[in-house]
């Protein structure tokens, strides 16, 4: 494992990168050029927008690396069950922080006491920041908690595992990018989203589910600092990696922001994968998000995934190319849906 800053690469060839700059020199950079410092050499920022050779440029490639985020799910099976506040899931956290760091993104995690049926409970949720070019934001979420079993090793190989090792190397893919995104992309890994009791709905009360503690938390937050007006879109995953994978639409979710992503996965060949069956989740992380009134969309395939909350959710079930499929749609569908908001 990586454990040295590294610097945002530029994701262009290097033939393409001198030719760029040339253009750019071209293009009236030898002005600045004779104003600098000795051993000071300008770096042009290479600009695909703006550069006359943009037309010839080939595209940003997502790079998603479906092998890289299997070694991130088998790392955080490796560190066992980890329900909240337990030392297991402050490795998991130290885990999470310390790649989105090597990514060059700009991390801070927001801790937090949730009231439980298991008492007071120590919660943190993790966001990492990849800044665009307006205030306006889009969220991509999993949760990075296990669910709590009394009697049972749970370690969630898909539930939240393959969720955050897609959301790690979307991170890693978008820190790779120089060129700024139109707007700001937060990645954030919630606490506490499952249930200490049973099943979902067995405990709390209402206004206080026993769920969904960390996207709670993080809306109330958002309430708070005044940043729900311009929080103008969540994407959530949770348990898209099984290697059969087949995503319904989401009942509770924004129909124009599932359109976007489903058309984009279609458009990408993965008509197998984007189905109009409807998914009933019955809430998840998003919920939250919903009710201040932020479009939110959720990819889950939970009715169609057999081992949802039991022993063998296990790495044998996920695999590489499901996580990259849902990773390479998100990635492209995310400056769709910011112009979208542009309109
Ligand atoms: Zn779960």
């Amino acid at each position: 494992m990586k454990k040295q800053m590294r610097k945002r690469v530029n994701p262009l060839s290097g033939w393409t990168v001198h030719r760029a700059v040339m253009m750019v020199l071209i293009a009236g950079f030898p002005i600045l050029l004779s104003g600098c410092p000795k051993n000071e050499t300008p770096q042009p920022r290479v600009s695909m927008s703006n550069t006359p050779a943009t037309n010839s440029l080939p595209p940003i490639p997502t790079g998603f690396n479906g092998e890289r985020a299997m070694d991130h799910v088998r790392k955080q099976i490796e560190i066992g069950p980890h329900p909240p506040d337990t030392p297991e899931l402050a490795r998991t956290r130290s885990y999470i922080i310390s790649e989105l760091k090597s990514y060059g993104l700009a991390v801070h995690s927001d801790d937090f006491t949730a009231a439980t049926p298991q008492g007071e409970k120590k919660m943190v949720n993790i966001i990492a920041e990849v800044p665009g070019e307006t205030k306006d934001v889009i969220v991509v979420a999993s949760h990075y908690d296990t669910k709590y079993f009394k009697d049972m090793r749970f370690v969630g190989a898909n539930d939240p595992a393959s969720s955050v090792a897609t959301l790690l190397e979307i991170g890693r893919v978008l820190g790779s990018v120089r060129e700024k995104p139109k707007v700001t992309y937060k990645l954030v890994f919630f606490d506490g989203e499952e249930a200490f009791c049973e099943n979902w709905d067995d405990c709390g009360s209402e206004g206080a589910p026993d769920n969904t503690y960390g996207s709670r938390h993080y809306v109330s937050q958002l309430k708070e600092k005044n940043e729900v007006g311009n929080t103008r879109a969540l994407i959530l995953l949770d348990m898209m990696g099984y290697k059969n994978l087949e995503l319904g639409r989401d009942t509770m979710s924004t129909r124009w922001l599932q359109d976007i992503i489903w058309q984009t996965g279609r458009s990408l060949g993965y008509t197998d994968v984007f189905t109009d069956r409807p998914e009933g989740v019955g809430g998840d992380d998003h919920e939250p998000f919903l009710r201040a009134g932020i479009d939110s969309v959720d990819l889950i395939q939970l009715n169609g995934y057999p081992y949802w909350h039991k022993a063998n959710d296990t790495v044998d079930k996920i695999s590489a190319q499901s996580m990259r499929i849902v990773g390479e749609t998100v990635l492209a569908s995310l400056p769709k849906i910011a112009d979208h908001l542009a309109k």
